[in-house]
């Protein structure tokens, strides 16, 4: 049975460490003990370290929302790769639609992945189509970011990098689009990542949908086969939503 990738995004939330306590808490115990689950925790970088640092099992990682291109110098209000690697995170979210949408071009987002690469974190590349028009442009999109954004990744580095197709247009939607369309998308977004980086890119790199996944769509979501798991937003700060979906990761 494949191992389901499931990461919770918590974006700017929760307002306090003690909630943050209180939420890390649900995933920990959902987490525990599932086999076909790798459940990775994206909390504000503020509450990283103690999180981590509180944690000892091994049934949860941690990843930082977003990093720099540099490890260290003059860059005021951003986060280095090392410190996020220093607090005991293995991985980083890269390119969030969010991120993109306040003007991160593709070329930093290279720059993120390849310093992400550097700093031995594990990208999770964020590939984002504002919206699913009817000509197609948006395939054009999904192609120029996935092939910006993974140039010049060592080969041997494939197997650390998650590209979850996130697109602007389904987060924070009422409904994630249906079954049929996101397999659909998972499908280009592995033709591209063969175009582009071949055999050996196909068949490392994790390909994950987000975009208003909840307990409820997960299991026809986690079922289509070419997805190797999901990027999770709003449910992923409910106690009850998030340990029902990764019960879900872990059973389909
Ligand atoms: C996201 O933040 O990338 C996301 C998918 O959010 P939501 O699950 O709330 O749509």
């Amino acid at each position: 049975m494949k191992i389901k990738t499931i990461v919770f995004n918590w974006k700017m939330n929760p307002k306090t460490f003690a909630e943050a306590e209180h939420i890390f808490l649900a995933v920990k115990k959902g987490a525990s003990g599932l086999k076909h689950v790798k459940a990775i925790v994206a909390p504000p970088s503020i509450f990283l370290r103690e999180l981590s640092r509180g944690y000892r099992g091994k049934s949860v990682s941690f990843a930082a929302q977003n990093i720099f291109w540099e490890g260290e110098g003059s860059h005021t209000g951003e986060i280095s790769p090392v410190q996020v690697k220093d607090t005991g995170a293995d991985y980083a979210i890269i390119g969030h639609a969010e991120q993109r949408a306040r003007g991160v071009t593709d070329e930093e987002i290279n720059r993120k992945v390849l310093a992400a690469i550097q700093f031995k974190l594990k990208p999770i590349v964020c590939i984002s189509d504002t919206e699913h028009d009817s000509e197609g442009e948006y395939v054009n999109i999904v192609r120029h970011q996935i092939k910006t954004a993974l140039k010049k990744v060592p080969p041997t580095r494939f197997r650390d990098v998650v590209v979850a197709y996130d697109p602007a247009w389904a987060i924070g939607a009422q409904e994630a689009p249906g079954v049929n369309s996101i397999h659909q998308m998972t499908l280009l977004v592995r033709k591209i990542i063969l175009e582009a980086f071949g055999r050996d890119a196909l068949k490392h790199i994790r390909v994950l949908y987000g975009g208003a996944v909840n307990a409820k769509n997960a299991e026809g979501i986690l079922s289509i086969p070419d997805i190797d798991g999901v990027l999770v937003g709003r449910a992923s700060l409910d106690a009850k939503e998030l340990h029902a979906l990764l019960l879900t990761a872990n059973r389909v």
